[in-house]
C-alpha cells in the first residue's frame, strides 16, 4: 500500500496532523498500536484526569460549599464504580468522534506497531497480521510513556503509574505520591476528595516548579488547607512491598522518615517513546535524553521524516502536540507555518486551578529584563464573591519600557479559560494597555485580568 502521509501515533499530534494533511488533500494512513485512537491524552491522559477531577471536585463542593450556598443536602455519599464508568463513557464517546472524523477525511486507520524497515517503508505488525506500506512522507507522533524509579518498578496496583492510578478498583486509604508536578498534584486532589490520606514526596523545594514562584506558594498552602500532606527538598530512598501495601523510605535534610501508603503512584515524568520504531536502522537521530531531534519545520536527520508532540522537544502538553500536527501537515503540504512556541499554556488542574503562559517573574528577571509586575486577588472581584472562590489571584509580568505583555499567571476558579486572554496578547504581542482598554463583562472573573493589568509597575 502507497500513501502520501503516514502518520505513526494517534495522540493529540498524530491524529490532528493525520486530519489536516487529508483536509489540504493527501492520501493519509495513521497506525496506531493500542485497541483505539486518541493516545495517551484521550485514552489514559487528559481527559479521563479531568473526568475524575470534574467528579470529585463537585463532590468535595456539596460536602463542603454547598450549605454556604443556603442549599440543605441530607446524607451525601459517592459511588467510586459509577464514577470510573462515567470515565470510560466520556473516552469512548470522544475515541468515536476521532473515528467518525477518520471516516469523514477518508483517512486509512491501520492497527498495529509500526516499525521502519527502510526509509520510506514501515511495517505493521498486530496480532493477526503483518503488512507492509510505503509513503514519500511519514510523521513520528509516537508521544511518551511514564518514567520507571529503578527501585520501584510498576506492577500498576500497589506502585502504580498515572494509567494505573486512573484506573484503581478502589480508594487507597493511604496513598504516597512521588512528584509534586502536574500530573502527581491532579491525581493526588482526586483521590484526597474521596477519602485517601495523601502524602507528596517532591525532591525540589516547591511543588508545581515550572510555574511562576508565587503561584507554586499559594499553591502549597491552599493544597495543604484541604488536608494533602507534603514532604518538600524530600527524596525517595527505596520501596519495600509489606503485606498489601508498602513502605517507603525517604530523606529529608540528612533525617530519615518512613512513610506506609496501600498505593504508591510514582509521577517523577515522562520520556519519549520510540522503542520498536527501529529509527537505527534508517539513521533517525535521537538527542541523549531519548527525544528525536528536528529542525524548525519539524524534519528529522531525514528529511522526509518528521517527528511532533512529546516525542520531540518542548512541553509535554496535548495543545502543543497537536498545534505541531497542524503545522507539519501544512509544511509537507507546501505551506508555511510555525508554533510560536513563547505562548503556550500550562495548566494545573487542582482546586483552585493554576494556569500560566509566558515567562515568570523569575524567568524574565534572569533574562535581563526589566519588568513591571501587577497583581489583582479574586476576593475583590465581584463574580468571585458570588460563586464563593475568592481563593487566589492573577499576576501579570510585562516588559517595563514597552510595556508589552511577557506573562500571566492565574491561581484561582476558572484559571484554564481565563489564560487565554494571556495567550492571545503574548501571541499578538500586545501590551497591558490593549488588555487594559478592552472592555471587560461585568461581574466576570476576567475583570481580574484587566485589574492586575492596571496595577503593573
Ligand atoms: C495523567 C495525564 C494527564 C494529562 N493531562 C494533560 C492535560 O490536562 N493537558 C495537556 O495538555 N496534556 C496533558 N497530558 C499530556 C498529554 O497527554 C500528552 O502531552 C499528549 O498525549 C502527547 O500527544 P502525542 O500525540 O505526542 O503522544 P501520545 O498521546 O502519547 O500518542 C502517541 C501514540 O502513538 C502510539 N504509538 C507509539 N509507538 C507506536 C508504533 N511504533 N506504532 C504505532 N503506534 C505507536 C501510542 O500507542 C500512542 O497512542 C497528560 C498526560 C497524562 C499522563
Amino acid at each position: 500500500m502507497n500513501f502520501d502521509l503516514i502518520v505513526v501515533g494517534s495522540g493529540p499530534s498524530g491524529y490532528v496532523a493525520a486530519l489536516r494533511a487529508a483536509q489540504l488533500g493527501l492520501k493519509v494512513a495513521c497506525v496506531e498500536k493500542e485497541g483505539t485512537l486518541g493516545g495517551t491524552c484521550l485514552n489514559v491522559g487528559c481527559i479521563p484526569s479531568k473526568s475524575l477531577l470534574e467528579s470529585s471536585e463537585r463532590y468535595e463542593w456539596l460536602q463542603k460549599s454547598a450549605s454556604d450556598h443556603g442549599i440543605v443536602i441530607g446524607q451525601l455519599d459517592f459511588d467510586f464504580k459509577a464514577m470510573m464508568k462515567r470515565k470510560e463513557k466520556i473516552v469512548g464517546g470522544l475515541i468515536e468522534g476521532i473515528v467518525g472524523l477518520f471516516k469523514q477525511a477518508g483517512i486509512e486507520h491501520l492497527r498495529g506497531k509500526a516499525t521502519f524497515v527502510s526509509p520510506n517503508t514501515l511495517k505493521i505488525t498486530s496480532n493477526d497480521e503483518k503488512k507492509t506500506i510505503s509513503s514519500a512522507h511519514i510523521i513520528i507522533a509516537t508521544g511518551s510513556e511514564p518514567i520507571q524509579l529503578p527501585f520501584l518498578p510498576f506492577d500498576e496496583k500497589i506502585v502504580v503509574s498515572s494509567t494505573g492510578a486512573l484506573s484503581l478498583s478502589e480508594i487507597p486509604k493511604r496513598l504516597v505520591v512521588i512528584g509534586g508536578g502536574v500530573i502527581g498534584l491532579e491525581l493526588a486532589s482526586v483521590y484526597r476528595r474521596l477519602g485517601s490520606a495523601v502524602t507528596v514526596v517532591e525532591m525540589l523545594d516547591r511543588i508545581a516548579p515550572t510555574m511562576d514562584q508565587a503561584l507554586s506558594k499559594q499553591l502549597l498552602q491552599s493544597l495543604k488547607k484541604q488536608g494533602m500532606e507534603f514532604l518538600l527538598g524530600a527524596k525517595v530512598k527505596s520501596g519495600k512491598k509489606i503485606g498489601n501495601g508498602m513502605t517507603i523510605a525517604v530523606e529529608q535534610e540528612g533525617k530519615a522518615i518512613s512513610i506506609d501508603a496501600d498505593v504508591v503512584l510514582v509521577a517523577v515524568g515522562r520520556r519519549p517513546y520510540t522503542q520498536g520504531l527501529g529509527l537505527e536502522s534508517v539513521g533517525v537521530a535521537l538527542a541523549p535524553n531519548g527525544l528525536i531531534v528536528v529542525n524548525g519545520n519539524f524534519q528529522t536527520s531525514l528529511s522526509h521524516i518528521y517527528a511532533i508532540g512529546d516525542v520531540i522537544d518542548g512541553p509535554m502538553l496535548a495543545h502543543k502536540a497537536s498545534h505541531e500536527g497542524v503545522a507539519v501537515a501544512e509544511i509537507i503540504s507546501g505551506i508555511s507555518a510555525k508554533v510560536n512556541y513563547a505562548s503556550i499554556p500550562s495548566v494545573i488542574y487542582t482546586h483552585p486551578e493554576v494556569a500560566s503562559v509566558g515567562f515568570s517573574e523569575q524567568e524574565a528577571i534572569a533574562l535581563g529584563l526589566e519588568v513591571a509586575v501587577g497583581t489583582s486577588f479574586f476576593r475583590g472581584n465581584g463574580r468571585a464573591r458570588c460563586s464563593g472562590e475568592t481563593e487566589g489571584f492573577v499576576k501579570v509580568v510585562a516588559e517595563k519600557k514597552t510595556r508589552k505583555l511577557l506573562g500571566l499567571h492565574i491561581i484561582g476558579s476558572h484559571a484554564s479559560e481565563l489564560i487565554q486572554e494571556g495567550v492571545l496578547a503574548i501571541d499578538k504581542q500586545a501590551t497591558l494597555d490593549d488588555i487594559i482598554h478592552s472592555c471587560h463583562a461585568h461581574p466576570t472573573l476576567s475583570e481580574t485580568v484587566m485589574e492586575a493589568c492596571q496595577q503593573a509597575k
